[in-house]
């Protein structure tokens, strides 16, 4: 029976301080040999590839701001598992402890010669403009928030995360040419 759920929790310094039972039995599941050592690491030790941990950063601001990010899906495959799952990120009031929980949605086998492009992920069809001031995304003419671009463009859900071209938002340039 696969890990169904997992959760753990990070300190104000990104260090991993709490994991549970699923945690452990996730990382026995992917072969993450060393996975008793985490406690004290760093999150970012975790995540691969400069644009996710960009993006994972701007997020978890917003979170211990206070902001509800909701249930967003992302990809965590491995060896020969492809896996959908949830992850909920809540902070404490204080905004210092921030605390994953993940629930597993589908799995399937994976292809033991991947594909270069996975078809049923969706592509990345150019560059995704954020706003240099406000850290904001442009989604189908709309600026928002980092949590809700990554909803709505299924950001962690893709192999491949979009280039970040830096823009200016109508506020922000409309702030600027005012001061
Ligand atoms: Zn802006």
């Amino acid at each position: 029976m696969a890990v169904q759920t997992l959760s753990y929790a990070i300190d104000e310094q990104d260090h991993v301080i709490r994991v549970d039972d699923g945690f452990y039995r996730f990382a026995e599941e992917n072969g993450w040999d060393g996975a008793g050592a985490s406690l004290g690491r760093s999150l970012w030790d975790f995540v691969a590839g400069e644009g996710v941990r960009r993006l994972q950063r701007l997020l978890l601001r917003r979170i211990r701001e206070g902001v509800r990010g909701g249930e967003l899906p992302f990809r965590c495959d491995g060896p020969e598992v492809r896996r959908e799952m949830d992850i909920r990120i809540n902070s404490d009031r204080t905004g210092r402890i921030v605390l994953f929980s993940t629930r597993l949605r589908a799995a399937s086998p994976r292809p033991t010669r991947q594909p270069v492009f996975d078809p049923s992920v969706p592509r990345e069809d150019g560059f995704l403009q954020i706003c240099t001031w406000c850290d904001r995304f442009l989604v189908d003419g709309e600026w928002v928030e980092v949590e809700v671009a990554a909803k709505r463009l299924q950001l962690f859900l893709r192999s491949e995360m979009p280039q970040l071209d830096h823009d200016i938002c109508p506020r922000c340039s409309g702030t600027l040419l005012a001061a």
